[in-house]
């Protein structure tokens, strides 16, 4: 596997990223088991804590409601957030976000799938409009002047991207655009997801695409570890190997949010206007992309990993792999606590509630 790091369309400068094995843990508690397996259907966790009042209706099944990439990546983070998330617990209040990564998906989902639209001379305009159906169907409770202002970043951002890259707009072929799937793997687990992009290359080459808005962005780690992403590799696998579309692999956009603040004098367009001068005057920090190729050899060592992490969940919500772990090292470790901190701690399901649907996004 290869990775090149893009500034510009025709960059060329190149990295290696060296592949690190993951360590698989987890011990096995031959009295847990026991207790476990005498117990009626429901969630594990919340029934060893016990001090819980409402068990589930029905118990989470891998092979009838499956599993996506960040469920998975959830479970390596901590088993019990896994757990509590399989059976459909979310904090009643609205989930802590900036809200500006799915604001800039909708608008860019778009010019993808209709690259002929970025020649637009009113594409801010078809930007706003985007975003303006996107929050009838998905309204964000923010202020209105904050409101405004996220609408007026992502277009800025959305419009400079679009120049940026305009040469890939011209070039590159949508062959799928935000599609999900939805695939059995070894008759017994159900995997689930949804893909940004999968474009063509004039050279006929076919590789998919992410786009990742952050404001934090270490681009060395990025770079060493994207050759061991788990997103990545999970979608190449699916799309390849379960779903017989040659994928090369990976174009990785990272697009850094502003990180300029508004004034508490100057007007949502005053600011805007300052933001899009920066974006003019250094876009290769807020730009910049990955090209990761994952080979057979990588894929097939991905399959035993993701084979054996499936069983390990397989066993975990069954009740034969006992105890369930805590992973209290990812309580606290990113921009947002753990959305179960106060369940968990407290062993009360007070602020939270069991939505219908698993896979609200899919
Ligand atoms: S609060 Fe910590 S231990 Fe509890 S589910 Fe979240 S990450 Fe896991």
């Amino acid at each position: 596997m290869t990775i090149q790091k893009k500034t510009k369309p025709s960059d060329s400068n190149t990295a290696f990223a060296k592949k690190q094995p993951i360590e698989l843990i987890g011990s096995f508690d031959e009295v847990f088991k026991t207790y476990v397996r005498s117990l009626p259907t429901g969630i594990l966790p919340i029934v060893l804590m016990g001090r819980t009042t409402k068990a589930p209706a029905e118990k989470y099944n891998l092979q009838r409601d499956g599993i996506s990439q960040s469920m998975l990546h959830e479970y390596m983070e901590c088993p019990y957030a896994f757990m509590f998330n399989a059976q459909r617990w979310h904090r009643s209040c609205e989930k802590q976000t900036t809200y500006f990564g799915s604001l800039f998906h909708e608008v860019l989902a778009h010019f993808i799938e209709f690259p002929a639209s970025v020649l637009r001379i009113d594409r801010d305009a078809l930007s706003l409009k985007i975003i303006d159906d996107y929050l009838l169907k998905s309204p964000m409770s923010l202020p209105s002047d904050e409101l405004e202002t996220r609408k007026g970043l992502t277009i800025a951002l959305i419009s400079a991207y679009l120049d940026h890259y305009a040469e890939d707009f011209k070039k590159w072929k949508p062959v799928e655009v935000e599609q999900t799937f939805d695939v059995m793997y070894k008759g017994r687990f159900r995997l689930r997801g949804k893909i940004d992009a999968i474009i063509e290359k004039p050279d006929g080459s076919i590789w998919k695409e992410e786009h990742k808005t952050s404001s934090r962005i270490n681009e060395d780690v990025k770079c060493t570890t994207l050759s061991m992403d788990l997103q990545n590799q999970f979608y190449t696998f699916v799309k390849k190997r379960l779903l017989g579309l040659p994928v090369v692999g990976t174009i990785y956009n990272v697009n850094r949010v502003p990180q300029l603040r508004k004034g508490k004098t100057e007007s949502v367009s005053e600011f805007v206007t300052r933001v899009r001068e920066d974006i003019a005057k250094r876009p290769e920090w807020y730009f910049y992309r990955f090209e990761v190729i994952y080979t057979d050899r990588d894929l097939d060592r991905f399959e035993i990993e993701l084979t054996s992490w499936l069983e390990e969940i397989e066993q975990t919500v069954e009740g034969f792999r006992i105890p369930i772990r805590r992973n209290i090292c990812s309580c606290d470790n990113k921009m947002y606590p753990c959305e179960y901190i106060a369940m968990c701690a407290s062993g009360q399901t007070n602020g939270y509630k069991q939505v219908p649907s698993l896979f609200t996004e899919l």
